[in-house]
């Protein structure tokens, strides 16, 4: 992986530049692209928009390892409120939040109080729940907190990082129970005895964890794979795969990110591919926005161009 990759990946961490940046007109400017606004009403307007374009959406509100329990607290009331104003505006808008976000780190039993709370009004709307991954440290109390939702309720689903090496002996834990997963690369700074240090590799295992959820013991377990990339590649693959097989279109989706790779969005919409664009919101999108930028750091000339308006 690239050194800017890792230079920007420990600069989302930095409080020093988080505090520069977000108040810089041109790095302002520069989020714009992929992100919709700071309100909840930002976030419905956007997924309205994409709405009427035939895809369907995911919100997520950007902040993450809070510090107090009352803002896990105002975070798990922002998204019970999120889930009637989707719902009240006819939209196919699931709802997926970070553990760190309801209190994982302050309070594991809050947490998963949080989490359950979420999960019951998932339940009310018809509605689903998604779990973020974040850092490796985290993923053995995420999937804890999955499979505790999950003996509650179908309306869940956990994202799993292909890029960690202990992934694929995850997902074959969880395949007996239907499970819906987001396969994802993976976005956090990780070392090379935890995660694929080459790409190639990351790759691969994307492809390999989809198939295994499309596989016929995937399917007859129930589960549901979002296969949440921009890779043209892996997905010209696993459309492929999911046609030879005749895998049904109601286990898989694709999902990608508000505002990047639009083109390749309206083509697979345009050829009757499911595609749900993931949106993002909120003040706290530093460490979100750096992410993205390590993700491609040709998007750095872009953030540079704003500075010249
Ligand atoms: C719906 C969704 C949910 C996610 N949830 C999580 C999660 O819970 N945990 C987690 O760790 N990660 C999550 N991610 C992020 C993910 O791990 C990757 O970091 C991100 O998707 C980029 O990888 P890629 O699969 O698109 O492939 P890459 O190989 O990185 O990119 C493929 C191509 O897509 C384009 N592209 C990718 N990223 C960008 C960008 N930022 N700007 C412009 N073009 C770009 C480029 O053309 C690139 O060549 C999520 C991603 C999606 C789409």
């Amino acid at each position: 992986m690239s050194l800017m990759r890792n230079v920007l990946l420990a600069g989302s961490t930095n409080p020093w530049l988080r505090e520069r940046a977000t108040k810089a007109a041109f790095v302002k400017r520069s989020v714009r692209r992929f992100w919709p606004g700071e309100r909840l009403e930002d976030a419905l307007e956007a997924a309205k928009r994409l709405k009427s374009e035939g895809i369907t959406t995911i919100l997520t509100a950007l902040g993450e390892n809070l510090t107090k329990t009352e803002e896990a607290e105002e975070v798990t009331r922002h998204y019970l409120d999120a889930f009637d104003k989707a719902a009240a505006a006819g939209l196919d808008a699931h709802i997926s939040v970070k553990p760190t976000q309801l209190g994982l780190d302050l309070d594991r039993a809050m947490c998963e109080r949080n989490m359950d709370r979420l999960l019951e009004k998932a339940d009310e709307r018809n509605n689903m729940l998604w779990i973020d991954m974040e850092y490796s440290r985290y993923v053995d109390p995420t999937l804890e907190l999955y499979c505790h939702a999950r003996a509650k309720s179908r309306r869940i689903g956990v994202a799993l990082q292909a890029y960690l090496y202990r992934t694929e002996k995850d997902l074959e834990r969880l395949l007996p129970l239907g499970p819906a997963v987001r396969i994802v690369k993976g976005a956090y700074l990780e070392p090379p005895d935890v995660a694929f240090p080459k790409k190639a590799d990351v790759d691969e295992n994307f492809y390999k964890l989809c198939v295994r959820l499309m596989s016929p013991e995937g399917q007859r377990a129930g589960a549901l794979v979002h296969i949440a990339t921009h890779d043209a590649a892996l997905i010209g693959r696993l459309r492929e795969y999911a046609a030879t097989h005749a895998v049904p279109s109601s286990s898989y989706e694709f999902a990608m990110l508000y505002g990047i790779r639009v083109g390749l969005q309206k083509k697979l919409v345009a050829e009757g591919q499911r595609l749900r664009v993931l949106i993002s919101y909120g003040e706290h999108w530093f460490p979100w926005y750096m992410r993205r930028l390590a993700e491609r750091p040709a998007n750095v000339w872009f953030v540079v161009k704003n500075i010249f308006g």
